[in-house]
């Protein structure tokens, strides 16, 4: 005979492992069991609200792919003694320095720079 650890009653133990009766062992997976059932259901929602999520941004994702596909493209295009001609033909010393040959310029050397 053995004392339980839980509950104290005497019970026929099947091994020096066993120190927990056969009710208070049933209580205790019992237990295990609603917590993990309690996690489940809580990632369940997690798992629901993260789906919905999901879908709300794939258009927006798909939309930025697309997006960056044309900009790769359009970089790919870029043409850099174009880009010089084009600002030998804006500088504003050749326009009376106006405000507009200024703006085209400025954007023309971005652009370079940004090369
Ligand atoms: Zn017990």
């Amino acid at each position: 005979m053995s004392e339980c650890q839980s509950c104290g009653v005497d019970f026929e133990p099947l091994g020096a492992w066993h120190k927990v009766c056969r009710d208070c062992f049933r209580e205790a997976k019992r237990q295990e069991t609603a917590e993990l059932q309690a996690e489940i259901d809580a990632l369940r929602r997690t798992n629901r609200n993260l789906t919905a999520r999901l879908r709300q941004v794939e258009p927006r994702v798909q939309e930025l792919q697309n997006l960056l596909r044309e900009a790769e493209l359009a970089m790919e295009t870029f043409d850099v003694g174009f880009v010089r001609e084009l600002l030998q033909l804006a500088h504003p010393d050749k326009h009376n320095d106006s405000p507009l040959a200024r703006r085209v310029t400025q954007r023309l050397l971005a652009m370079r720079g940004a090369r």
